[in-house]
């Protein structure tokens, strides 16, 4: 037989699970039942909707069986199985995760990172083994087949006899050593105690045979004890949304997150809906407190897990979510829903709009308290997906701006942290017709820009705008309570409109025709204190909107209109002067284009012509 080796990342995170010390190595109990729990899902769903398949409510569970002399814990599920194919693509890959992302963070990764972030699934079983056995037969093939491997040295799949449709997972456990002890694996107590505390909400009856002690019949009076094997169900199964509110603590939601593998972080925050009415249904909702790996990219799909009456019937069902709300994660259960619902009709189905419109409301209701009452918390949330939130701002015209436009924060230059808009409007001076805001890539480099300081000094706060859509979505919100928004660099430059003599005006025009339409006007400005030049801007396009446009992907050639703006009390606009009334103007022209590149510098715009302004720069210092 041979031997197949595992896919590269694979084995790095092979070698991870099977040399680790992660103390929460017991999570592998719940990776495996979680997924002969997604397992047996897929066939239930098979057998509820396909009139050819009987059903059988009795033939779906989860078996736990400990063989304390042979060291094995077996998992079995009677879920929908995996073929040949599967069982070599399924576990010799992590699954779908197989990323790019994955392969560096398992390089930079601490072990417990790496656990933490992603869970581990199936791989878990070498946390605690020294080898791993999975037997399944796939539903509706005639054939089981058996998979094998000792860790990251590959695996062998063979043929194998196996009578019911489903998969048997069977661990060797590790040998115990002087510090560590596999044996509580074994122990029938220790393995209840997991499956409660990681699993007690699993739809499906976990199974294992318990010995009990009871007292023989007939010395009742004086009890002679006996011992007993009884078949005993270890969850509570009662799906945790049908449990009372009150029964329920933080921790329970917790572990129902990871136990659902919505996430391998704890939730930010949790809220579980129970809606009786026209349409009856139960929720919970999270909210994570980091996006996931796929989060930001396009491979991301949002949704809620739908059960119908506790069945579930699709895994991510996205219409129950917005898209400016895609980071939220959960289950609705309704029994108003009819099992055979399809994609096509759920398009257009009204029962799920109208849970969706009554989650989004409460998930908004939920973000506001959390940014009234608890700040901290709220920030983290923001630092997580406040980016999702601009994006939906800016996204379908605006549309969905006067939902949104509260949940977004700042940077604020007077109070130096993140605010909103509508705290920005209470700490405006009364003179105050605009928000000010500026743009540049970090915030200290904002802080140190000429036009900031100007309208700084008027006294009035100013926003930073730091990333590259934000300056969009301001365009896109327009005005916040009657107040627009400014820019700094256009307040400053409406205020610089200064009177010039005769003969200046000339030399500014000269610059201007020797710039061309580089510029669309040179001026001076008295506002600058030790800078010398700037650029800033007219109409719509500003400096920072001509750079994104021009990074897109397919570039859109937009220029933003230009001002450079020249510091007339700066010794060198008395140069400047000089050489203009010079014969020659070969100085008045290399000095106008090093001041234009200087600009251009400070805007942090690229340099056009890169060999022309160094060696302008050589022909200044040759003087
Ligand atoms: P994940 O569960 O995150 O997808 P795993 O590594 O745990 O990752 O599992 C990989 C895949 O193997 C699963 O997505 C599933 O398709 C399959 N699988 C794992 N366990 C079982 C099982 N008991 N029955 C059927 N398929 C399974």
């Amino acid at each position: 037989m041979k031997t197949k080796q595992f896919k590269a990342e694979s084995v790095r995170l092979l070698d991870l699970m099977i040399n680790s010390i992660y103390t929460n190595r017991e999570i592998f109990l719940r990776e495996l039942i979680s997924n002969a729990s997604d397992a047996i899902d897929k066939i239930y769903y098979k057998a509820l909707t396909d009139d050819n398949v009987t059903f059988d409510k009795d033939k779906y569970f989860i078996r736990l069986k400990a063989d304390k002399d042979a060291r094995t814990l077996t998992v079995s599920d009677t879920g929908i199985g995996m073929t040949y194919e599967e069982l070599e693509e399924n576990l010799g890959t992590i699954a779908k995760s197989g990323s790019h992302d994955l392969k560096t963070t398992i390089e930079e990764a601490e072990e417990h990172d790496i656990i933490g972030q992603f869970g581990v699934g199936f791989y878990a079983s070498f946390m605690v083994a020294k080898k791993v056995i999975v037997e399944s037969k796939a539903y509706g093939s005639d054939q089981a087949y058996r998979w094998s491997s000792e860790g990251s040295s590959g695996f062998t799949i063979e043929p194998c006899d196996k009578k019911e449709v489903g998969t048997d997972i069977i661990l060797f456990l590790k040998d115990n050593s002087e510090d560590e002890n596999f044996d509580e694996f074994l122990e029938p107590y220790r393995l209840q105690a997991l499956v409660t505390h990681y699993s007690n909400y699993i739809g499906y009856p976990i199974k294992m045979e318990m010995e009990k002690s009871r007292a023989k019949e007939g010395t009742e009076k004086e009890p002679e004890f006996e011992t007993y094997t009884e078949d005993t169900i270890l969850n509570s199964m009662v799906p945790l949304w049908r449990k009372n509110k009150n029964e329920l603590n933080e921790e329970d939601y917790h572990n129902f997150y990871q136990e659902k593998h919505f996430g391998f972080d704890t939730p930010l925050l949790y809220t579980h809906l129970s809606v009786e009415g026209l349409m009856s249904y139960r929720a919970i909702l999270f909210v994570p407190s980091q996006p996931s790996y796929d989060f930001y990219s396009k491979d991301y799909e949002k949704g809620l897990a739908l059960y119908a009456n506790g069945v579930l019937i699709m895994e991510k069902c996205e219409e129950l979510l917005p898209d400016y709300f895609a980071f939220v994660k959960g289950v609705v259960d309704s029994e108003d829903l009819s099992l055979n619902i399809s994609r096509e009709t759920i398009q257009h189905n009204r029962q799920l709009r109208m849970i969706g419109n009554r989650i989004e409301q409460k998930i908004s209701e939920e973000l506001q308290n959390l940014l009234k009452n608890d700040r901290k918390k709220y920030e983290t949330f923001y630092k997580a997906f406040g980016r999702q939130l601009k994006f939906s701002v800016y996204n379908d015209y605006g549309m969905h701006k006067d939902k949104l436009q509260d949940f977004l924060l700042f940077h604020s230059a007077k109070n130096e942290k993140l605010i909103s808009f509508k705290e920005y409007i209470e700490t405006m001076q009364e003179d105050q017709e605009n928000i000010y805001y500026a743009t540049g890539d970090t915030i200290d480099f904002i802080d140190q820009l000429p036009q900031v300081s100007i309208v700084k000094n008027k006294g009035y706060d100013i926003l930073y705008l730091t990333e590259e859509v934000d300056e969009f979505v301001f365009k896109v919100i327009g005005e916040y309570e009657g107040k627009s928004f400014k820019s700094v660099s256009d307040e400053a430059s409406d205020e610089t409109e200064e009177k010039v003599s005769e003969e200046d005006q000339k030399l500014l025009d000269a610059m201007k025709d020797h710039l061309g339409d580089a510029v669309v006007k040179v001026k001076t400005t008295k506002q600058l204190k030790d800078d010398l030049v700037y650029l800033s801007t007219v109409g719509d396009i500003s400096i920072d909107m001509e750079k994104t446009l021009n990074a897109m992907p397919i570039p859109q050639d937009i220029k933003a209109n230009k001002v450079l703006e020249i510091n007339a009390n700066h010794r060198v606009f008395n140069k400047l002067k000089e050489a203009y009334t010079e014969e020659d103007q070969s100085d008045f022209k290399l000095y106008t284009e090093v001041l234009y590149n200087q600009a251009r510098i400070i805007s942090g715009l690229p340099i056009e012509d890169p060999l022309k302004f160094t060696a302008n720069l050589t022909k200044l210092m040759e003087k």
